[in-house]
């Protein structure tokens, strides 16, 4: 059964609109209680009890928003949070690295090149070299500094809201990297961010984050080797003392109304079935009763529930789905809601 544990990991990247992101805090404050760093571990090492509706917030990659952004609303609301960043792209005296994928994105808003990176399987050496090689053929100027300073983040960590966590250093795809790099790339980037800030860090955030795919058993043994309690990963699923301590799962929040987001994270990982049947819906291929069944039984066990469903979603001669002005499909969205 679902909504009986509503403890949720958020995980969120670069802001672009302070207005969205205000109304999404504002809204999860209203439903969750916000949990900070140090309580988190204390749940997970201490057994100290959490309220059912816990949330803590993550922030990945250390974009200058988090400092323009997203650090300003988390004070204003007195959020605590935790944000993942790389000591390498911080910007100190000057100088400046960028994440490749901030690069690539810039080379090429088509995102074709971000699909290449992404399907072929590259250590980050030729993740960059691809990257390189494209700015030179098209005369492309590497961007300016996209993320915070060293002095930005000092003062972040030195106000005791948020906490600051390890992301490596150069964000790879850990686990198609060599022993020796995925190592170099866990333990250099904790003990880089504890010379820099002169206290031990306590939590990681695997890059890209998917277990098995980007990381494994290697690089979860490597971070329980330094100084960090727990890792993070963005399995979406609610977090529980079932997880293993360096593999706990987190939610990705970028888009949408607070309404959706509040309905995605009712949701949970059932919000993939959810997402898979309006798949469906919106691309007119009729959905049997049985799969509906199936989908409903799941989500809300032998709960009884009432829902109208339109005829063309059951496999009737009626096309309008097709159309986007289908009131049928509306109809069952609202009728989703009204469940929820
Ligand atoms: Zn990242």
């Amino acid at each position: 059964m679902i909504f009986e544990d509503m403890r949720r990991i958020i995980n969120f990247h670069k802001v672009k609109d302070i207005k969205w992101f205000e109304n999404v805090i504002c809204l999860l404050k209203s439903k969750y209680t916000f949990v900070n760093e140090n309580q988190l571990i204390r749940y997970y090492y201490n057994k100290e009890p959490l309220s059912r509706n816990s949330c803590m917030i993550t922030v990945d990659d250390g974009d200058m928003t988090s400092y323009t952004i997203i650090y300003p609303i988390l004070k204003k609301y007195h959020v605590p949070a935790i944000f993942f960043v790389s000591p390498e792209k911080m910007m100190q005296k000057g100088e400046h690295r960028n994440f490749w994928f901030q690069e690539a994105r810039h080379c090429d808003d088509s995102n074709a090149l971000m699909e290449k990176i992404h399907s072929g399987n590259y250590p980050i050496d030729d993740i960059w070299e691809i990257i390189d090689s494209y700015q030179q053929e098209h005369h492309i100027e590497i961007l300016p500094n996209q993320n915070m300073t060293l002095k930005e983040v000092r003062e972040i960590d030195s106000e005791g809201l948020v906490a600051i966590g390890a992301h490596t250093m150069d964000h790879p795809f850990l686990a198609r990297e060599t022993d020796s790099r995925s190592k170099y790339e866990i333990e250099e980037s904790v003990k880089e961010l504890e010379n820099l800030l002169g206290h031990p860090i306590l939590s990681f955030a695997y890059p890209n984050g998917t277990p098995t795919t980007d990381f494994g058993k290697r690089e979860m043994e490597t971070v329980s080797r330094t100084t960090c309690k727990v890792a993070f990963s963005t399995e979406a699923k609610k977090f529980s003392r079932k997880d293993d301590v360096y593999s706990i799962p987190r939610f990705g929040l970028s888009t949408g109304s607070p309404l959706f987001i509040h309905i995605k994270l009712m949701l949970g990982s059932h919000y993939a079935t959810v997402k898979k049947v309006l798949k469906n819906l919106r691309s007119s291929q009729h959905v049997s009763k049985s799969f509906i069944k199936k989908i409903l039984l799941e989500l809300f066990g032998d709960r009884h529930f009432t829902l109208c469903f339109p005829p063309c979603l059951l496999g009737g001669r009626c096309r309008c789905i097709q159309s986007a002005q289908c009131h049928h499909s509306v109809g069952i969205r609202f009728s989703y809601m009204a469940v929820l």
